[in-house]
Protein backbone atom coordinates (compact mmCIF):
# COMPACT_ATOMS: atom_id res chain seq x y z
CA UNK A 1 0.00 0.00 0.00
CA UNK A 2 1.39 3.51 -1.20
CA UNK A 3 0.96 5.66 1.92
CA UNK A 4 3.50 8.14 1.44
CA UNK A 5 3.10 11.38 -0.37
CA UNK A 6 3.42 14.87 -0.22
CA UNK A 7 -0.50 15.50 -1.12
CA UNK A 8 -1.97 18.19 0.77
CA UNK A 9 -4.79 18.15 2.90
CA UNK A 10 -7.53 20.67 4.11
CA UNK A 11 -9.43 21.37 7.14
CA UNK A 12 -12.84 20.43 7.30
CA UNK A 13 -15.19 23.16 8.05
CA UNK A 14 -18.96 23.01 8.11
CA UNK A 15 -19.11 19.93 5.93
CA UNK A 16 -16.90 21.23 3.49
CA UNK A 17 -12.79 20.82 2.82
CA UNK A 18 -11.23 24.28 3.30
CA UNK A 19 -8.06 25.69 3.02
CA UNK A 20 -6.60 27.57 6.28
CA UNK A 21 -6.34 31.28 6.34
CA UNK A 22 -2.91 31.19 7.34
CA UNK A 23 -1.58 29.54 3.81
CA UNK A 24 1.04 27.65 6.27
CA UNK A 25 1.73 24.12 6.34
CA UNK A 26 3.42 21.07 7.98
CA UNK A 27 4.14 17.50 7.68
CA UNK A 28 3.15 14.11 8.73
CA UNK A 29 6.57 11.98 8.96
CA UNK A 30 6.61 8.36 8.56
CA UNK A 31 8.82 7.32 12.20
CA UNK A 32 10.25 4.39 10.80
CA UNK A 33 11.58 6.28 7.69
CA UNK A 34 11.35 9.71 7.26
CA UNK A 35 8.84 9.44 4.15
CA UNK A 36 6.44 12.18 4.07
CA UNK A 37 2.77 10.94 4.22
CA UNK A 38 0.86 13.98 3.66
CA UNK A 39 1.13 18.16 4.03
CA UNK A 40 -1.61 19.31 6.38
CA UNK A 41 -2.26 23.21 6.98
CA UNK A 42 -1.45 24.82 10.17
CA UNK A 43 -3.98 26.61 10.71
CA UNK A 44 -4.92 29.88 12.55
CA UNK A 45 -7.29 31.17 15.43
CA UNK A 46 -9.53 32.62 12.42
CA UNK A 47 -10.17 28.75 11.00
CA UNK A 48 -10.87 27.79 14.71
CA UNK A 49 -13.42 30.55 14.98
CA UNK A 50 -14.90 29.68 11.65
CA UNK A 51 -15.05 25.76 12.64
CA UNK A 52 -16.59 26.57 16.03
CA UNK A 53 -19.35 29.11 14.11
CA UNK A 54 -20.35 26.07 12.03
CA UNK A 55 -20.50 23.57 14.71
CA UNK A 56 -22.46 26.44 16.74
CA UNK A 57 -24.76 26.68 13.55
CA UNK A 58 -25.09 23.02 13.14
CA UNK A 59 -25.99 22.96 16.70
CA UNK A 60 -29.21 24.16 16.59
CA UNK A 61 -30.42 21.21 14.01
CA UNK A 62 -28.61 18.26 15.18
CA UNK A 63 -29.46 18.66 19.32
CA UNK A 64 -33.36 17.85 17.76
CA UNK A 65 -32.33 15.14 15.98
CA UNK A 66 -33.99 11.97 17.86
CA UNK A 67 -30.63 10.02 20.38
CA UNK A 68 -31.69 6.60 18.30
CA UNK A 69 -30.96 8.42 14.95
CA UNK A 70 -28.07 9.82 15.76
CA UNK A 71 -26.93 6.11 17.21
CA UNK A 72 -27.86 4.99 13.94
CA UNK A 73 -25.62 7.37 12.12
CA UNK A 74 -22.50 5.96 14.26
CA UNK A 75 -23.87 2.73 13.87
CA UNK A 76 -23.20 3.28 9.98
CA UNK A 77 -19.60 5.04 10.72
CA UNK A 78 -18.95 1.32 12.45
CA UNK A 79 -19.77 -0.17 9.64
CA UNK A 80 -17.90 1.84 7.95
CA UNK A 81 -15.02 1.48 9.98
CA UNK A 82 -14.86 -2.21 9.75
CA UNK A 83 -14.81 -2.12 6.42
CA UNK A 84 -11.59 0.05 6.43
CA UNK A 85 -10.12 -1.53 8.94
CA UNK A 86 -7.21 -3.47 6.92
CA UNK A 87 -6.17 0.15 5.34
CA UNK A 88 -6.13 2.45 8.48
CA UNK A 89 -4.79 -0.47 10.54
CA UNK A 90 -1.54 -0.14 7.27
CA UNK A 91 -1.73 3.38 7.67
CA UNK A 92 -1.54 3.96 11.16
CA UNK A 93 1.57 1.78 11.03
CA UNK A 94 3.29 4.12 8.33
CA UNK A 95 1.69 7.50 10.15
CA UNK A 96 2.15 6.48 13.66
CA UNK A 97 4.59 3.46 13.94
CA UNK A 98 2.33 0.89 15.37
CA UNK A 99 2.66 -2.81 14.80
CA UNK A 100 0.35 -3.93 13.07
CA UNK A 101 -1.47 -6.36 15.30
CA UNK A 102 -1.72 -3.33 17.53
CA UNK A 103 -2.69 -0.98 14.56
CA UNK A 104 -5.21 -2.99 13.84
CA UNK A 105 -6.44 -3.54 18.00
CA UNK A 106 -6.88 0.87 17.38
CA UNK A 107 -8.79 0.63 14.92
CA UNK A 108 -11.45 -2.32 16.48
CA UNK A 109 -11.57 0.06 19.68
CA UNK A 110 -13.03 2.47 17.45
CA UNK A 111 -15.58 -0.21 15.88
CA UNK A 112 -16.84 -1.55 19.62
CA UNK A 113 -16.93 2.22 20.59
CA UNK A 114 -18.65 3.20 17.97
CA UNK A 115 -20.94 0.23 18.18
CA UNK A 116 -21.39 0.67 21.50
CA UNK A 117 -22.10 4.65 21.86
CA UNK A 118 -24.84 3.96 18.54
CA UNK A 119 -26.79 1.71 20.56
CA UNK A 120 -26.77 4.23 23.54
CA UNK A 121 -28.76 5.95 21.42
CA UNK A 122 -31.58 3.82 22.41
CA UNK A 123 -30.87 4.64 26.35
CA UNK A 124 -29.43 7.74 26.95
CA UNK A 125 -30.85 6.59 30.84
CA UNK A 126 -32.38 9.00 33.50
CA UNK A 127 -33.92 9.03 36.48
CA UNK A 128 -37.75 8.79 37.37
CA UNK A 129 -38.49 9.26 41.02
CA UNK A 130 -41.72 9.54 43.40
CA UNK A 131 -42.72 13.76 43.93
CA UNK A 132 -43.03 13.91 47.80
CA UNK A 133 -46.04 15.98 46.24
CA UNK A 134 -49.70 14.42 45.54
CA UNK A 135 -50.11 14.73 41.16
CA UNK A 136 -46.80 15.86 40.74
CA UNK A 137 -44.62 13.44 38.11
CA UNK A 138 -40.57 13.64 38.56
CA UNK A 139 -37.62 13.12 36.17
CA UNK A 140 -33.91 13.85 35.10
CA UNK A 141 -32.98 13.58 31.45
CA UNK A 142 -29.92 14.44 29.63
CA UNK A 143 -29.53 17.48 28.10
CA UNK A 144 -27.04 17.96 24.96
CA UNK A 145 -24.18 20.85 26.29
CA UNK A 146 -23.32 22.56 22.78
CA UNK A 147 -20.08 22.47 20.78
CA UNK A 148 -17.64 20.31 22.28
CA UNK A 149 -13.57 20.38 21.63
CA UNK A 150 -12.04 17.71 20.76
CA UNK A 151 -8.17 17.55 21.18
CA UNK A 152 -6.03 14.09 20.97
CA UNK A 153 -2.58 12.82 21.19
CA UNK A 154 -0.99 10.97 18.72
CA UNK A 155 -0.65 7.30 20.42
CA UNK A 156 -4.02 6.14 19.72
CA UNK A 157 -5.00 7.85 16.54
CA UNK A 158 -8.05 6.22 15.64
CA UNK A 159 -9.22 5.16 19.08
CA UNK A 160 -8.81 7.97 21.26
CA UNK A 161 -11.18 10.50 18.61
CA UNK A 162 -13.53 7.72 18.60
CA UNK A 163 -13.75 7.36 22.88
CA UNK A 164 -14.85 11.10 22.82
CA UNK A 165 -15.97 11.81 19.42
CA UNK A 166 -19.08 9.00 19.45
CA UNK A 167 -20.39 9.93 22.98
CA UNK A 168 -20.33 14.17 22.11
CA UNK A 169 -22.57 12.52 19.35
CA UNK A 170 -24.68 10.59 20.31
CA UNK A 171 -25.47 12.90 23.20
CA UNK A 172 -26.26 15.72 20.80
CA UNK A 173 -23.60 18.20 21.09
CA UNK A 174 -21.23 19.33 17.59
CA UNK A 175 -17.75 18.89 17.85
CA UNK A 176 -14.24 21.08 16.32
CA UNK A 177 -11.84 18.34 16.76
CA UNK A 178 -8.03 19.13 16.41
CA UNK A 179 -5.63 15.72 16.17
CA UNK A 180 -2.18 15.75 17.17
CA UNK A 181 0.29 16.82 14.73
CA UNK A 182 2.03 13.22 14.50
CA UNK A 183 -1.10 11.81 12.87
CA UNK A 184 -3.38 14.39 10.90
CA UNK A 185 -3.47 11.75 7.98
CA UNK A 186 -5.42 9.38 10.61
CA UNK A 187 -7.60 12.39 11.68
CA UNK A 188 -8.69 13.17 8.37
CA UNK A 189 -9.80 9.69 7.21
CA UNK A 190 -11.52 9.31 10.90
CA UNK A 191 -13.94 12.51 10.13
CA UNK A 192 -13.99 11.40 5.86
CA UNK A 193 -15.32 8.23 7.02
CA UNK A 194 -17.48 10.45 9.87
CA UNK A 195 -18.94 12.35 6.71
CA UNK A 196 -19.70 9.45 4.78
CA UNK A 197 -21.76 8.05 7.39
CA UNK A 198 -24.20 10.55 6.99
CA UNK A 199 -22.96 13.14 9.85
CA UNK A 200 -24.48 16.56 8.74
CA UNK A 201 -22.31 19.22 7.66
CA UNK A 202 -21.05 21.44 10.41
CA UNK A 203 -21.58 18.68 13.06
CA UNK A 204 -18.26 17.74 13.38
CA UNK A 205 -15.39 20.09 11.72
CA UNK A 206 -11.70 19.21 11.92
CA UNK A 207 -8.94 22.09 11.91
CA UNK A 208 -5.53 20.75 11.85
CA UNK A 209 -2.73 22.76 13.82
CA UNK A 210 -0.57 22.75 16.85
CA UNK A 211 -1.70 22.83 20.89
CA UNK A 212 -0.66 26.33 20.76
CA UNK A 213 -2.36 27.89 18.00
CA UNK A 214 -5.72 25.91 17.19
CA UNK A 215 -5.78 23.36 20.48
CA UNK A 216 -5.35 27.21 23.12
CA UNK A 217 -8.24 28.80 20.19
CA UNK A 218 -10.25 26.10 21.35
CA UNK A 219 -10.00 26.25 24.93
CA UNK A 220 -10.21 29.81 25.04
CA UNK A 221 -13.00 30.07 22.99
CA UNK A 222 -16.42 31.00 24.86
CA UNK A 223 -18.35 29.32 22.22
CA UNK A 224 -16.80 26.26 23.49
CA UNK A 225 -18.34 24.93 26.83
CA UNK A 226 -17.54 21.62 26.72
CA UNK A 227 -12.98 21.06 26.15
CA UNK A 228 -11.92 16.70 25.91
CA UNK A 229 -8.20 16.50 26.21
CA UNK A 230 -5.63 13.31 25.97
CA UNK A 231 -1.97 14.14 26.71
CA UNK A 232 0.41 14.92 29.36
CA UNK A 233 0.04 16.30 32.57
CA UNK A 234 1.52 19.63 31.90
CA UNK A 235 -0.65 20.42 28.77
CA UNK A 236 -3.91 19.24 30.83
CA UNK A 237 -2.43 21.98 34.04
CA UNK A 238 -2.10 24.47 31.25
CA UNK A 239 -5.43 23.40 29.19
CA UNK A 240 -7.38 23.60 32.78
CA UNK A 241 -6.03 27.08 33.80
CA UNK A 242 -6.82 28.46 30.41
CA UNK A 243 -10.21 27.19 30.60
CA UNK A 244 -10.65 28.82 33.54
CA UNK A 245 -11.82 32.10 32.22
CA UNK A 246 -14.78 30.95 31.05
CA UNK A 247 -15.84 28.24 33.20
CA UNK A 248 -15.61 25.74 30.65
CA UNK A 249 -16.02 21.96 31.32
CA UNK A 250 -12.48 20.28 30.88
CA UNK A 251 -12.07 16.52 30.71
CA UNK A 252 -8.40 15.48 31.36
CA UNK A 253 -7.09 12.31 30.46
CA UNK A 254 -3.31 12.71 31.19
CA UNK A 255 -0.31 10.63 31.77
CA UNK A 256 0.73 7.28 33.78
CA UNK A 257 3.08 5.81 35.85
CA UNK A 258 1.98 2.38 35.70
CA UNK A 259 2.66 -0.41 37.98
CA UNK A 260 2.84 -4.18 37.61
CA UNK A 261 3.55 -5.92 40.52
CA UNK A 262 4.46 -9.43 40.84
CA UNK A 263 4.06 -11.55 44.14
CA UNK A 264 6.36 -14.46 45.38
CA UNK A 265 3.52 -16.80 44.35
CA UNK A 266 2.75 -15.68 41.09
CA UNK A 267 3.16 -17.40 37.81
CA UNK A 268 6.27 -16.05 36.72
CA UNK A 269 5.89 -17.06 32.54
CA UNK A 270 2.78 -15.55 32.84
CA UNK A 271 4.10 -12.55 34.22
CA UNK A 272 6.45 -12.36 31.82
CA UNK A 273 4.66 -12.37 29.34
CA UNK A 274 2.87 -9.35 30.51
CA UNK A 275 5.44 -7.18 31.09
CA UNK A 276 6.79 -7.34 27.55
CA UNK A 277 3.18 -6.20 26.06
CA UNK A 278 2.81 -4.07 28.78
CA UNK A 279 6.34 -2.31 29.01
CA UNK A 280 7.44 -2.82 25.37
CA UNK A 281 3.80 -2.61 23.29
CA UNK A 282 3.65 0.80 20.98
CA UNK A 283 7.01 1.15 21.92
CA UNK A 284 5.93 1.58 25.72
CA UNK A 285 4.13 5.05 24.00
CA UNK A 286 0.58 3.60 25.92
CA UNK A 287 -0.91 6.22 28.60
CA UNK A 288 -1.26 2.55 30.71
CA UNK A 289 2.35 1.14 30.13
CA UNK A 290 3.89 -0.42 32.61
CA UNK A 291 7.12 1.53 33.63
CA UNK A 292 7.59 0.03 36.83
CA UNK A 293 7.64 -3.77 37.91
CA UNK A 294 7.83 -3.85 41.67
CA UNK A 295 8.88 -7.77 42.24
CA UNK A 296 8.51 -9.81 45.23
CA UNK A 297 12.68 -10.53 46.04
CA UNK A 298 11.42 -14.38 46.50
CA UNK A 299 11.05 -14.05 42.58
CA UNK A 300 13.29 -11.19 41.65
CA UNK A 301 16.33 -12.89 39.82
CA UNK A 302 14.40 -15.63 38.48
CA UNK A 303 11.76 -13.10 36.60
CA UNK A 304 14.91 -10.46 36.06
CA UNK A 305 16.70 -12.82 33.90
CA UNK A 306 13.85 -14.53 31.89
CA UNK A 307 12.76 -11.15 31.01
CA UNK A 308 16.07 -9.79 29.90
CA UNK A 309 16.36 -12.77 28.02
CA UNK A 310 13.00 -12.02 26.37
CA UNK A 311 13.48 -8.46 25.88
CA UNK A 312 16.49 -9.38 23.83
CA UNK A 313 14.69 -11.66 21.49
CA UNK A 314 12.18 -8.97 20.40
CA UNK A 315 12.57 -7.59 17.00
CA UNK A 316 12.73 -4.12 15.84
CA UNK A 317 11.29 -2.98 12.48
CA UNK A 318 8.74 -0.68 10.90
CA UNK A 319 5.44 -1.28 12.22
CA UNK A 320 3.96 -2.69 8.81
CA UNK A 321 6.56 -5.52 8.65
CA UNK A 322 4.78 -8.55 10.28
CA UNK A 323 7.53 -10.01 12.36
CA UNK A 324 8.39 -7.00 14.20
CA UNK A 325 7.71 -6.29 17.72
CA UNK A 326 8.49 -3.26 18.71
CA UNK A 327 8.12 -0.26 16.18
CA UNK A 328 10.03 3.45 16.33
CA UNK A 329 9.20 6.06 18.64
CA UNK A 330 7.12 8.97 17.05
CA UNK A 331 9.74 11.48 16.63
CA UNK A 332 13.30 12.78 17.28
CA UNK A 333 12.19 14.63 20.38
CA UNK A 334 10.77 11.56 22.17
CA UNK A 335 13.56 9.17 21.16
CA UNK A 336 16.23 11.44 22.47
CA UNK A 337 13.68 12.38 25.56
CA UNK A 338 13.87 8.41 26.02
CA UNK A 339 17.39 8.34 25.80
CA UNK A 340 18.12 10.77 28.03
CA UNK A 341 16.10 8.66 30.76
CA UNK A 342 18.47 6.45 30.18
CA UNK A 343 21.75 8.50 31.46
CA UNK A 344 18.93 9.79 34.28
CA UNK A 345 18.91 6.11 35.45
CA UNK A 346 22.27 5.49 35.39
CA UNK A 347 23.14 8.78 37.30
CA UNK A 348 20.94 7.48 39.72
CA UNK A 349 22.71 4.06 40.02
CA UNK A 350 20.12 1.62 38.62
CA UNK A 351 21.58 -1.22 37.03
CA UNK A 352 21.06 -1.20 32.99
CA UNK A 353 20.44 -4.96 32.07
CA UNK A 354 19.47 -4.42 28.56
CA UNK A 355 19.16 -2.19 25.99
CA UNK A 356 19.70 1.82 26.64
CA UNK A 357 20.45 2.85 23.76
CA UNK A 358 19.34 4.07 20.14
CA UNK A 359 18.73 1.78 17.65
CA UNK A 360 20.60 1.63 14.28
CA UNK A 361 21.60 -0.86 11.28
CA UNK A 362 20.00 -3.80 10.08
CA UNK A 363 17.38 -1.96 7.99
CA UNK A 364 16.07 0.44 10.75
CA UNK A 365 18.00 3.55 8.50
CA UNK A 366 16.98 6.95 9.69
CA UNK A 367 14.55 5.17 12.06
CA UNK A 368 13.34 6.74 15.36
CA UNK A 369 13.76 3.34 16.89
CA UNK A 370 15.36 3.12 20.70
CA UNK A 371 16.43 -0.98 22.65
CA UNK A 372 14.01 -2.08 24.72
CA UNK A 373 15.13 -1.15 28.07
CA UNK A 374 15.23 -2.29 31.78
CA UNK A 375 16.83 -1.05 34.64
CA UNK A 376 17.15 -3.28 37.90
CA UNK A 377 17.55 -2.73 41.68
CA UNK A 378 15.50 0.50 41.45
CA UNK A 379 14.87 2.09 44.38
CA UNK A 380 10.71 4.17 44.21
CA UNK A 381 11.75 7.51 44.84
CA UNK A 382 14.21 7.25 41.72
CA UNK A 383 13.15 9.70 38.71
CA UNK A 384 13.00 6.31 36.74
CA UNK A 385 10.42 5.19 38.73
CA UNK A 386 8.86 8.53 39.11
CA UNK A 387 8.67 10.45 35.86
CA UNK A 388 6.37 9.08 32.75
CA UNK A 389 9.10 8.42 30.28
CA UNK A 390 6.76 7.23 27.46
CA UNK A 391 9.29 4.89 25.59
CA UNK A 392 10.41 1.48 26.21
CA UNK A 393 12.18 1.74 29.38
CA UNK A 394 11.02 -0.13 32.45
CA UNK A 395 12.67 -0.50 35.89
CA UNK A 396 12.43 -3.42 38.54
CA UNK A 397 11.95 -2.58 42.00
CA UNK A 398 12.46 -5.13 44.29
CA UNK A 399 10.40 -5.26 47.45
CA UNK A 400 9.79 -7.94 50.44
CA UNK A 401 6.17 -8.18 50.94
CA UNK A 402 2.79 -7.20 49.86
CA UNK A 403 2.51 -3.98 51.78
CA UNK A 404 5.88 -2.55 50.81
CA UNK A 405 4.59 -3.44 46.75
CA UNK A 406 1.26 -1.42 47.63
CA UNK A 407 3.01 1.34 49.11
CA UNK A 408 5.67 1.23 46.01
CA UNK A 409 2.77 1.27 43.68
CA UNK A 410 1.01 4.13 45.19
CA UNK A 411 3.47 6.22 45.89
CA UNK A 412 3.74 8.09 42.26
CA UNK A 413 1.67 11.26 41.32
CA UNK A 414 -0.41 9.22 38.38
CA UNK A 415 -3.05 7.16 39.16
CA UNK A 416 -4.25 5.29 35.97
CA UNK A 417 -3.76 1.44 35.40
CA UNK A 418 -1.91 -0.83 38.14
CA UNK A 419 -1.65 -4.83 37.76
CA UNK A 420 -0.48 -7.71 40.45
CA UNK A 421 0.21 -11.02 39.84
CA UNK A 422 -0.57 -13.97 42.26
CA UNK A 423 -2.35 -16.79 42.73
CA UNK A 424 -3.51 -15.35 46.73
CA UNK A 425 -6.74 -14.66 46.05
CA UNK A 426 -6.89 -12.60 49.30
CA UNK A 427 -4.10 -10.42 48.04
CA UNK A 428 -5.60 -10.09 45.12
CA UNK A 429 -8.89 -8.75 46.12
CA UNK A 430 -6.79 -6.55 48.72
CA UNK A 431 -4.79 -5.16 45.32
CA UNK A 432 -8.32 -4.92 44.47
CA UNK A 433 -8.76 -1.88 47.21
CA UNK A 434 -5.89 -0.76 48.02
CA UNK A 435 -4.20 0.41 44.59
CA UNK A 436 -5.13 4.10 43.79
CA UNK A 437 -5.48 3.79 40.17
CA UNK A 438 -8.86 3.98 37.68
CA UNK A 439 -7.67 0.33 36.47
CA UNK A 440 -6.40 -2.63 37.96
CA UNK A 441 -5.88 -5.58 36.14
CA UNK A 442 -5.55 -9.26 38.09
CA UNK A 443 -3.42 -11.49 36.33
CA UNK A 444 -2.80 -9.40 33.36
CA UNK A 445 -0.82 -6.70 32.32
CA UNK A 446 -1.44 -3.15 32.97
CA UNK A 447 -3.08 -2.79 29.40
CA UNK A 448 -6.46 -3.89 28.13
CA UNK A 449 -9.49 -1.81 28.33
CA UNK A 450 -12.66 -2.65 26.70
CA UNK A 451 -15.00 0.18 25.56
CA UNK A 452 -18.06 -0.44 28.05
CA UNK A 453 -16.02 0.12 31.44
CA UNK A 454 -14.98 3.67 32.21
CA UNK A 455 -11.25 4.73 31.72
CA UNK A 456 -9.37 7.08 33.64
CA UNK A 457 -7.14 7.69 36.36
CA UNK A 458 -6.94 9.29 39.88
CA UNK A 459 -4.59 11.83 41.21
CA UNK A 460 -2.66 13.61 38.30
CA UNK A 461 -3.77 11.21 35.65
CA UNK A 462 -6.71 13.73 35.51
CA UNK A 463 -9.54 15.37 36.74
CA UNK A 464 -12.02 12.73 38.04
CA UNK A 465 -13.71 12.48 34.73
CA UNK A 466 -13.80 9.21 32.59
CA UNK A 467 -14.02 8.21 29.17
CA UNK A 468 -15.77 4.97 27.65
CA UNK A 469 -19.03 3.37 29.43
CA UNK A 470 -21.72 5.06 30.32
CA UNK A 471 -19.13 7.28 32.46
CA UNK A 472 -18.47 9.00 29.50
CA UNK A 473 -22.06 10.61 28.68
CA UNK A 474 -21.41 12.72 31.60
CA UNK A 475 -18.65 14.45 30.10
CA UNK A 476 -21.08 15.51 27.54
CA UNK A 477 -24.37 16.03 29.02
CA UNK A 478 -25.83 18.19 32.00
CA UNK A 479 -28.61 16.84 34.08
CA UNK A 480 -31.52 18.55 33.86
CA UNK A 481 -34.09 17.97 36.65
CA UNK A 482 -38.03 17.91 35.42
CA UNK A 483 -40.90 18.30 37.49
CA UNK A 484 -44.20 18.37 36.15
CA UNK A 485 -47.10 19.11 38.43
CA UNK A 486 -50.69 17.47 37.46
CA UNK A 487 -52.70 18.66 40.69
CA UNK A 488 -54.43 22.06 39.04
CA UNK A 489 -53.33 23.60 42.16
CA UNK A 490 -49.67 25.56 43.31
CA UNK A 491 -48.16 22.96 45.25
CA UNK A 492 -45.21 24.00 47.30
CA UNK A 493 -42.32 21.68 47.69
CA UNK A 494 -41.06 21.73 51.20
CA UNK A 495 -43.69 23.35 52.66
CA UNK A 496 -46.89 21.99 50.83
CA UNK A 497 -45.05 18.45 51.74
CA UNK A 498 -44.46 19.22 55.08
CA UNK A 499 -47.68 19.64 56.47
P1 LIG B 1 0.66 16.46 24.42
O1 LIG B 1 0.16 16.92 25.74
O2 LIG B 1 1.93 17.02 23.93
O3 LIG B 1 -0.42 16.77 23.27
C1 LIG B 1 -1.74 16.28 23.32
C2 LIG B 1 -2.62 17.15 22.45
O4 LIG B 1 -2.75 18.43 23.08
C3 LIG B 1 -2.05 17.43 21.06
O5 LIG B 1 -3.08 17.46 20.11
C4 LIG B 1 -1.43 18.80 21.22
O6 LIG B 1 -1.33 19.52 20.01
C5 LIG B 1 -2.43 19.46 22.16
N1 LIG B 1 -1.90 20.60 22.92
C6 LIG B 1 -0.63 20.81 23.33
N2 LIG B 1 -0.55 21.99 23.99
C7 LIG B 1 -1.79 22.53 23.99
C8 LIG B 1 -2.33 23.74 24.52
N3 LIG B 1 -1.59 24.62 25.18
N4 LIG B 1 -3.65 23.98 24.35
C9 LIG B 1 -4.44 23.07 23.71
N5 LIG B 1 -3.96 21.94 23.17
C10 LIG B 1 -2.65 21.65 23.31
O7 LIG B 1 0.71 14.87 24.50
P2 LIG B 1 1.20 13.83 23.41
O8 LIG B 1 2.70 13.85 23.37
O9 LIG B 1 0.48 14.02 22.13
O10 LIG B 1 0.69 12.47 24.07
C11 LIG B 1 1.37 11.81 25.08
C12 LIG B 1 0.76 12.08 26.44
O11 LIG B 1 -0.62 11.73 26.42
C13 LIG B 1 1.35 11.22 27.53
O12 LIG B 1 1.52 11.98 28.70
C14 LIG B 1 0.31 10.14 27.74
O13 LIG B 1 0.34 9.51 28.99
C15 LIG B 1 -0.94 10.89 27.52
N6 LIG B 1 -2.03 9.98 27.20
C16 LIG B 1 -3.00 9.77 28.15
C17 LIG B 1 -4.04 8.88 27.92
C18 LIG B 1 -5.11 8.67 28.94
O14 LIG B 1 -6.18 8.22 28.56
N7 LIG B 1 -4.91 8.96 30.20
C19 LIG B 1 -4.09 8.20 26.69
C20 LIG B 1 -3.08 8.43 25.75
C21 LIG B 1 -2.06 9.32 26.01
Amino acid sequence: MAVAGTKTFQNYIGGKWVDSDSGETFESVNPANGETIGVFPRSSAADVDRAVEAAKSAYREWRLVPAPKRGEILFRFAQLLTEHKADLTELMSHEMGKVLAEAGGDVQEAIDMSYYMAGEGRRLFGQTTPSELPDKFNMSVRMPIGVVGVITPWNFPIAIPSWKIAPALVCGNTVVFKPATDTPLLGERFVELLAESGVPAGVVNIVHGGGGEVGDRIVRHPDVPVVTITGSRETGVGVMRTAADNLKRVHLELGGKNAIIVMDDADVDLAVEGILWSAFGTSGQRCTAASRVIVHEGVYGDLQSKLVAAAEKMRLGPGWEEDTDVGPLINRGALEKVDSYTTIGKDEGAKLLTGGEIASGNGLGTGFFYRPTIFGDVEPGMRIAQEEIFGPTTALIPVRSFDEAIEAANGVKYGLSSSIFTSDVNKAFRAMRDLETGITYINAGTIGAEVHLPFGGTKDTGNGHREAGQAALDVFTEWKALYVDYSGRLQKAQIDAAE
